[in-house]
C-alpha cells in the first residue's frame, strides 16, 4: 500500500504518518515544512506548497492508494479569528488542488479533515450547549472563514464522490490535543496554550495565568492517540458522509486550566483578560461514530493532559520564553 499524508509536517499529520508506518505501508509526507519537534517517519517527505498549480506536483499522487488530506493554514482562536481571507484563500486552493490531483491519479480512498467549526454559530450560544450531531450542520452558519472553507470542501468531497466516484471520507475533528503540537507563536490551541502558561508560571515563579474572556466558554477535547485510531477506523469504514470525531467530556476553559494545574501540581490564580473566545459552548455528539464503528475515543482529559503537559513543560524549559 502507498499513502500520501498532506500536512505531514503538522501536529496530527505527523502522528498519523507514525501510525501508518506501523502497517508497513509506503508513506509520502507532503507539507511546506518538516515537523518541528521530531523527525518524520515518512519514507519520502516532499516540501511542496499545495496552493501551487498541480501540474508541478500531481505526479506525486501516481500509484497512490489512500490520500489523507490534512494540510491547512490553521491555528487556535487567536489565529482563526483574525485571518479569514488568508485562511479561506489558502485552504480552498489546497483542497481543490488535492482533490483534483487525487481524482486524476484515480486514488482508491480520500480522507478530508473537516472541523466542528462547520456547525452553526447560533446553536453554540450557551455554555450548556446541546451536543452537535452531524445532521445539525445545515442551514449553514459556520464559525469564521475557517468554518466556511471546511463546509465548502465537505461539499466538494461529496460532489467528487457522486460525480467522479472518488471514495471520500469526511471527518469533523473536535479539538485534538497532545504532545508534539504547536505550543507557542500564536497558532497554538487552548490545551497547548494553557500547558505553556502553567509551565511558564512555574519557571518564572508567577502565581497566576491569563485566560481569554471569563473562561466559562465550554469545549470537548480528544487526545491524539484516539484521533489517529479514529481516523483509521473512518478510512476503513466505507462511510462517505461527514462524521464527528471527538469526546463528550465537556469542560469550561477555566476547568481545563484547573486540570493542567492539577497535573503540574500547582495552584494558580486566573486573570481574565480580553481575547478571542470563539463560540460560547461546543459539545460533540458521538452517537453516530459509536454506532458505525462500535468504538469511541476513550482517553479522558486528565489522562491526555498528563501526557501532554510534561512534553510542553520540557519545551518551555529548553526553549526561549514565549513571544506572547
Ligand atoms: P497543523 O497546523 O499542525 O498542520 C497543518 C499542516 O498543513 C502544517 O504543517 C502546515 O505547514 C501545512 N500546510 C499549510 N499550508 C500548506 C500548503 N499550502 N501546502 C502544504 N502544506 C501546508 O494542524 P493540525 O492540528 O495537525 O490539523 C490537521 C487538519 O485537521 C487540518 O486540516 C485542520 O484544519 C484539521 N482540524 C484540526 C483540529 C485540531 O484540533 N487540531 C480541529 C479541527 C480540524
Amino acid at each position: 500500500m502507498k499513502f500520501i499524508v498532506t500536512g505531514a509536517g503538522g501536529f496530527i499529520g505527523h502522528h498519523l504518518v507514525s501510525h501508518l508506518k506501523k502497517s508497513g505501508a509506503e508513506v509520502i509526507g507532503i507539507d511546506i515544512k518538516h515537523p518541528e519537534f521530531e523527525q518524520s517517519k515518512a519514507d519520502r517527505f516532499e516540501i511542496q506548497d499545495l496552493r501551487e498549480p498541480i501540474t508541478t506536483w500531481k505526479h506525486l499522487f501516481e500509484g497512490v492508494d489512500d490520500v489523507w488530506a490534512l494540510a491547512a493554514d490553521m491555528g487556535g482562536m487567536g489565529f482563526i479569528s483574525q485571518n479569514h481571507a488568508q485562511i479561506m484563500t489558502s485552504n480552498v486552493m489546497i483542497n481543490i488542488h488535492t482533490l483534483e490531483a487525487a481524482k486524476l491519479a484515480k486514488v482508491k480512498r480520500y480522507l478530508y479533515t473537516s472541523s466542528a467549526c462547520v456547525y452553526p454559530t447560533h446553536l453554540q450560544s450557551k455554555t450548556n450547549v446541546k451536543p452537535l450531531a452531524e445532521d445539525m450542520a445545515y442551514p449553514a452558519d459556520p464559525q469564521d472563514g475557517y468554518g466556511w472553507e471546511k463546509i465548502y470542501t465537505e461539499k466538494m468531497c461529496q460532489y467528487y464522490h457522486a460525480e467522479y466516484a472518488l471514495d471520500t471520507r469526511i471527518v469533523r475533528f473536535h479539538n485534538i490535543y497532545g504532545p508534539a503540537g504547536t505550543w507557542r507563536g500564536g497558532r497554538e490551541k487552548a490545551p497547548a496554550a494553557l500547558c505553556r502558561k502553567v509551565a511558564e508560571a512555574i519557571e518564572t515563579g508567577t502565581d497566576a495565568i491569563e485566560i481569554w474572556g471569563d473562561g466559562e466558554q465550554t469545549r470537548t477535547f480528544c487526545y491524539i492517540d484516539d484521533c489517529v485510531t479514529g481516523l483509521q477506523k473512518i478510512m476503513d469504514s466505507g462511510y462517505n458522509e461527514p462524521l464527528n470525531l471527538g469526546r463528550d467530556e465537556m469542560v469550561s476553559i477555566n476547568e481545563l486550566a484547573d486540570v493542567v494545574a492539577e497535573v503540574a501540581g500547582v495552584k494558580l490564580k486566573k486573570v481574565h483578560v480580553d481575547g478571542p473566545q470563539g463560540v460560547r459552548g461546543r459539545n460533540s455528539d458521538n452517537a453516530l461514530f459509536q454506532r458505525l464503528m462500535g468504538w469511541s475515543p476513550a482517553i479522558d482529559l486528565k489522562t491526555g493532559i498528563a501526557q501532554t503537559y510534561p512534553w510542553i513543560q520540557q519545551q518551555v524549559r529548553m526553549g526561549s520564553k514565549s513571544p506572547t
